[in-house]
């Protein structure tokens, strides 16, 4: 078990940026990222200087592990980036923050991206009174994301509430700490997004 927890770890050391991939350890000083700043393994401590290809590759596998998305549906959400109007980067990045387990790990309801999945997946959830079930579920402009009734005990969820109450609920979101729901009152723009990524490397990757 704690080999697959380190796992997790090692993602950031060997991006050099936390992704805040596990709960409140990510917030705390046992953070691996501020104890060993370097890439994991016998090597880690000299870091290679990385090819183009290289870097927009990083910078492509930051951002799914950042997401928790894998391969097939991260190169979809391109394409439906490319599809939109207006900037495709820009878009790609709306489009994963408008996944469901994202929404509920901003909201609080999450200590983690992963266990928002977990606990949308376990059926906690419901969009505008209709209990969804679908992590990748995209949110839009005015749905209501509410812990269903029958769920609103769970201790997982309270927990997280008080925990990340410190943590920031981005602009685009609106949270009701009383009737444990949360209002997308607008989709995320760039500004609302605080992963450190040159989102346009991964354009430049796919456009290849
Ligand atoms: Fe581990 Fe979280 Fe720190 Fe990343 S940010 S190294 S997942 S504790």
């Amino acid at each position: 078990m704690s080999r697959y927890i380190d796992e997790q770890c090692r993602i950031c050391r060997r991006e050099g940026q936390k992704l805040f991939l596990k709960g409140s350890r990510c917030y705390s000083d046992k953070c691996s990222i501020s104890r060993r700043n370097y890439a994991p393994g016998q090597h880690g401590q000299k870091r290679a200087k990385l090819s183009e290809y290289g870097t927009q590759l990083r910078e492509k596998q930051k951002t799914k592990s950042y997401y928790g998305v894998g391969e097939k549906q991260f190169r979809g959400y391109f394409e439906m980036a490319s599809n939109k109007k207006g900037i495709t980067g820009e878009n790609l990045l709306q489009i994963l923050e408008s996944r469901l387990d994202n929404v509920v790990y901003r909201l609080g309801f999450g200590a983690s991206r992963a266990q928002a999945r977990q606990l949308v997946n376990h059926g906690q959830f419901e969009v505008n009174g209709k209990k969804v079930n679908i992590p990748s579920y995209l949110v839009k402009a005015g749905d209501v994301i509410t812990v269903r009734e029958n769920k609103k005990d769970n201790g997982i969820i309270k927990v997280n509430i008080e925990a990340n109450s410190a943590r920031p609920i981005p602009a685009w979101l609106e949270l009701n700490n009383e009737t444990l729901s949360g209002k997308v009152v607008r989709l995320a723009s760039r500004e609302d997004v605080d992963i450190p990524v040159e989102e346009h490397l991964i354009v430049e990757l796919y456009s290849k």
